[in-house]
């Protein structure tokens, strides 16, 4: 096993300016969710990802997929592996590759040597990719997600993708005593706690309440947050936990793992 790289691409709950949505980008070859952070990429490295991994259908996680398939198709010698869980594929499959919002790409240019292929995933069950073994675990969310883990040779690195309060999540991650960085969504502000519970996010005291259940110690870096609320979100979070060193994500940061 190498060392694993995992580059931020977009970190934002929305967009404006420099923000831009979920997305890493893993080695070179891999990408977790698919953000319009990926709309960074140059066109050469955009051609190069041969496999997306998606926490859940909603659009900010997935608006760059059906554009990078239409830009790179056509440059690539193998189909792009799309893995999400069973629901997540039949809500891309039924509203997004419906032909109507875009073509089908797992069926150009023909059935059986498609540009886009959908691998279903389970809860639990670690995905390995050329040697990196990525584990999605469910979370609680509006809409079915999960969260994901990956395993280095230098330590685990654990995202939450988008998520409420739950206990799973926490329970298999204190299972990794290797776990080196945690990257956990924090959406709204603690004003508007009514709205974070009904669309199933996260808010700093909600955070707090979260943390607590996590026995080990990574780094731990805060992303989803809602444009124009960063600093007031921050220092919500550093109020509460003054102790905790908690960091803000930004765009570019690179984790080795
Ligand atoms: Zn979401
Ligand atoms: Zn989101």
């Amino acid at each position: 096993m190498t060392t694993t790289s995992i580059k931020v691409l977009g970190c934002s709950g929305g967009v404006g300016g420099i923000a831009r949505t979920t997305s890493f980008l893993i080695d070179q070859d891999v990408l977790l969710d698919a953000g319009t952070g990926v709309m960074n990429l140059a066109l050469h490295q955009l051609a190069a990802i041969d496999h997306v991994l998606i926490t859940h259908a909603h659009l900010d996680h997935i608006v760059s997929l059906p554009l990078l398939l239409d830009s790179v198709a056509a440059m690539r010698k193998k189909p792009l592996q799309v893995y999400a869980q069973a629901d997540t594929i039949e809500v891309l499959r039924t509203h997004i590759f419906n032909w109507q919002i875009w073509p089908d790409f797992s069926q150009i240019p023909d059935a059986k040597n498609p540009y886009l292929q959908f691998n279903t995933i389970a809860v639990n069950e670690p995905v390995v990719i050329g040697g990196r073994e990525i584990k999605p675990v469910a979370v609680e969310h509006t809409v079915p997600a999960v969260g994901y883990i990956i395993k280095g040779e230098q330590g685990s690195f654990a995202f939450s993708g988008d998520m409420t309060e739950n206990d799973h999540f926490w329970q298999v991650l204190n299972q990794y005593s290797d776990l080196k960085y945690l990257v956990v969504e924090t959406t709204f502000p603690d004003e508007q706690i009514e709205l974070t519970k009904l669309s199933k996010h996260l808010c700093p005291a909600m955070l707090t309440s979260e943390l607590a259940k996590l026995q080990l110690n990574p780094d731990i870096f805060i992303t989803h947050l809602m444009p124009g609320g960063e600093k007031t979100i921050m220092d919500q979070i550093k109020g509460h936990m003054p102790d905790k060193g908690l960091h803000q994500l930004q765009a570019d940061h690179i984790f080795k793992i």
